[in-house]
């Protein structure tokens, strides 16, 4: 790229973070809008045929072509990578197309990736099925157990591919660790940062190359759209991702970019409020005589919670998972029917797969987001049938103590 760049706001050097997450972006338009315009257009004017020639040539940036360059789009780009702490970023239609583009910007057939099993099930999905069809191998690896990755690197090994906190278990893996292992076999480190958001943790403070993300979840944080980015170095956004999107389009539509761009200014305090509250509602299940275990690294029996505070600033973020006793009783079945009949009796929260919503949401991840997996793969996953996993939003937490209680304290067997 040449040095004719699209300029950028005028902050003073040095501007902060929570600064950043409402003013970082573009200039405003000849209008002086105050709030980000949406630029509803597919295409840009271009002044002359010569100036055209060298935009679509990259000697000049500018807006072309919705397809790969939006204004729109472009502030909620350059905003995630300020909160990132990242030197660019590359928007895309969904989190896993962020994925997707991961994979076909970094790996070519032959190439091996070494991968959490306890990641998203897409994720394992895209790795373990799409990506195989076409000659990249992946081998799946515990998310706590340094040891076993450092055991799958081979010489081919181009990507590592982490998320911290996973759903549903909210296991955490020690970014800096995998980031050593990385360097030091030549590959990349990609984090998919979805769980926490850049408001708790910044997987490039500790070493990772690439960070993953569902815009979908915290970052719009009110449910109303898919989005998903790649925050990397500008090498790898200019030369390896840019030209994927100019030519197989995962785009994300300036409409959503939007919103997840407006999202981002209110970011750090709901991730601050919800983790709050899911802390208060983990400590509360805890107590539950029906409740077998809950998994929340904010909570001291968290087997990573030393590593979770510091990774994460202190907090836990709003994703509380645990499981409905039964299984001991009338085994997995059982379980099934008690965590059924939890989520059945509750009023407030959402029965919904989604997260990141300031309205509480309940799921059985054995049954939803797990579901397409084999039985093998959700054992391997430790997804039991008496799981549920709920996503705390920003209702008050007393509501959400009665929701659950109302099916918990009526569960017939116990
Ligand atoms: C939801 C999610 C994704 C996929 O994002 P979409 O926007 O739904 O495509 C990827 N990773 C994690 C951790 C998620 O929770």
């Amino acid at each position: 790229m040449s040095d004719k760049r699209i300029p950028r706001v005028d902050l003073p050097e040095g501007t902060r973070l929570d600064t950043l997450a409402v003013r970082e972006g573009l200039p405003a338009s000849p209008w002086g809008e105050n709030s980000e315009a949406l630029f509803l257009t597919s295409s840009f004017r271009q002044p002359d045929a010569a100036t055209a020639a060298a935009r679509f040539a990259n000697e000049e940036e500018a807006f072309i072509y919705s397809r790969f360059t939006n204004p729109t789009v472009m502030m909620f780009e350059r905003r995630l990578a300020a909160l990132e702490g990242a030197p660019a970023c590359i928007a895309t239609s969904s989190g896993m197309s962020a994925i997707l583009l991961l994979g076909m910007g970094l790996l070519k057939a032959g190439d091996h990736v070494v991968c959490s099993q306890s990641v998203f099930g897409s994720t394992i999905m895209l790795f373990g099925r799409e990506f195989a069809k076409f000659g990249v191998e992946t081998s799946f690896v515990s998310q706590t157990d340094v040891a076993q990755w450092r055991a799958a690197i081979r010489p081919n090994t181009k990507l590592l591919f982490a998320e911290s906190p996973t759903n549903p278990l909210t296991e955490v893996c020690d970014i800096a660790a995998l980031s050593a292992i990385a360097k030091q076999a030549g590959a990349w480190l990609a984090v998919d940062n979805c769980f926490c958001s850049p408001a708790l943790q910044r997987p490039m403070e500790y070493g990772a190359d690439l960070v993953i993300h569902s815009g979908t979840k915290y970052l719009d944080g009110q449910g109303r759209v898919i989005a998903g980015a790649i925050c990397a170095s500008e090498a790898l956004v200019d030369e390896r991702f840019m030209p994927v999107m100019r030519s197989a389009g995962m785009s994300l539509s300036p409409f959503n970019a939007w919103v997840v761009l407006k999202g981002l200014e209110t970011l750090a305090i709901r991730m601050e409020a919800q983790s709050r509250r899911a802390l208060e509602l983990a400590r509360w299940l805890e107590a539950q005589p029906q409740v077998e275990r809950v998994y929340y690294p904010g909570l001291e029996s968290h087997p990573q919670h030393a590593l979770a505070m510091a990774q994460q600033s202190g907090c836990g973020g709003a994703v509380v998972s645990f499981i409905v006793r039964g299984a001991a009783e009338g085994g997995a079945a059982q379980a099934r029917q008690n965590a059924f009949h939890v989520i059945d009796h509750t009023r407030v929260c959402s029965i919904t797969a989604n997260l990141g919503d300031t309205k509480t949401t309940i799921t059985h991840p054995a049954s939803t987001s797990h579901g397409r997996l084999s039985e093998e793969q959700r054992q391997a996953a430790g997804i039991t049938q008496g799981m549920i996993r709920v996503a705390v939003g920003l209702e008050d937490v007393r509501d959400l103590q009665a929701d659950l209680q109302r099916g918990l304290s009526t569960l017939s067997m116990l």
